[in-house]
């Protein structure tokens, strides 16, 4: 891809990256390439700040302890979630494959103060409070939002959610009209288990979140789950005629949050927070690591693969899963392993000897593709990764 395919920076409606590369080629900071002839210095350039500025976790780096740089790994890969759930996954020894990792890591989870991680710098930071201002959480009032709620779909919180620029579709080329890119999405947060589902939406409207309502209907369905009743609020695409008739078709019922009282719907409000949080930090890693391919337009696939490592993760508090409370389904902790960084290179085995065909000697045995996230279709361990020559998304076996 060239450079013109990157647009993480040079748009006004998203922060642009490049400050980043000025801080690391030692340039003024503040530094801004014109956005007008390209948003990243040219390629020579890049390549030589590429030898001066190793990643973080490479060996070059004396910065960082061993332990230190094993827990980066681990928050990149897993999606950039706390510092502190991460420790907690290493104490309870489910990331571990050997005996060197499970010292390594039991090393790791007695650190007190970890590692910054510049892509959650970029994407989380937020604003402090004033001097002498204290925040306390009341503890009667606390889980206020999921009280009384025991069950999986008991009580279910949907929310609509809107991202800029829009983001490309899944099962296309990426060549798709503007207009038939996604928009935004409905987001549905269980509010007894936590667990999360989106549906994408190119066009936000009463239909379109019906059609996205079916779709989370019968991935209950698959689950033995029996949705009961929505929270929503009193947004047009909630309170229409087609919406209401379908959920009385159902017999679901539907409770609106008071107008401006967007903490009666805050189990969703929250959970778009959260995913939106993380789905920023991975396109900004992505982007930091590997800016020739970086893509804002990437932000549904983010944004699922962000959906799925929160399920997927165990909680602290409960050492159980979202997944596993929602579907009363096992799911072992060792396929966390499985999950990559969001946006990293894979080597994919050409089609031609996948198929059991032969190549020329000396031409490549793999392509090199972007890894996008796991396949939700397939087994789990098969992984979803963006071509750089078609822009096709596919699940592929034989990778490294
Ligand atoms: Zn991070």
């Amino acid at each position: 891809m060239n450079a013109t395919s990157l647009k993480l920076a040079g748009n006004n409606k998203v922060p642009s990256i490049t400050i980043d590369y000025c801080l690391n080629s030692e340039l003024p900071i503040g530094h801004k390439v014109d956005p007008n002839e390209t948003a990243l210095p040219p390629t020579a350039y890049k390549a030589e700040l590429k030898k001066r500025q190793p990643a973080l976790t490479s060996p070059s780096n004396f910065n960082l302890s061993e332990p230190e740089k094993e827990l980066l790994r681990c928050h990149h890969k897993l999606g950039h979630v706390a510092i502190r759930r991460i420790q907690w996954l290493f104490r309870q020894g489910i990331l571990a494959t050997s005996n060197k990792e499970r010292r390594l890591q039991a090393a790791a989870a007695k650190l007190t103060c970890g590692p910054l991680c510049t892509a959650c710098q970029y994407a989380k930071q937020r604003r402090k409070t004033y001097p002498g201002t204290v925040k306390r959480v009341v503890p009667q009032e606390d889980g206020g939002c999921k009280a009384n709620t025991l069950f999986p779909g008991q009580e279910i919180a949907i929310d609509i959610f809107y991202a800029r620029p829009r983001g490309r579709l899944l099962n296309t080329f990426g060549k798709e009209a503007a207009d038939q890119k996604y928009k935004g999405g409905c987001i549905f947060a269980n509010c007894a288990t936590s667990f999360l589902h989106i549906g994408l939406l190119s066009n936000v409207s009463g239909h379109n979140t019906t059609t996205v309502k079916e779709e989370f209907d019968k991935m209950c369905q698959n689950h033995g789950v029996v949705p009961q009743q929505f929270i929503s609020d009193n947004g047009s695409e909630f309170v229409n005629s087609d919406f209401q008739a379908h959920l009385e078709q159902l017999q679901q019922s539907h409770r609106l949050a008071g107008v401006g009282a967007h903490h009666s719907n805050g189990v969703a409000e929250r959970g778009i927070l959260t995913i939106m949080s993380i789905a920023r930090a991975m396109l900004h890693h992505a982007a930091l690591h590997w800016p020739d391919v970086a893509d804002v337009e990437l932000w549904p696939l983010a944004l699922l693969h962000a959906v799925d490592l929160l399920n997927k993760i165990p909680r602290t508090e409960t050492g159980w899963s979202a997944y596993k409370l929602f579907t009363r389904k096992t799911y072992p902790y060792s396929k966390l392993r499985e999950f990559h960084v969001w946006g990293c290179p894979v080597y994919v085995l050409d089609s031609h000897l996948a198929n059991n065909k032969k190549l020329p000697r000396w031409q490549p045995r793999s392509g090199r593709h972007i890894y996008v996230g796991n396949s939700k279709t397939h087994s789990h361990s098969i992984p979803l990764v963006l071509s750089l020559d078609t822009g096709k998304i596919t699940a592929q076996y034989h990778v490294v």
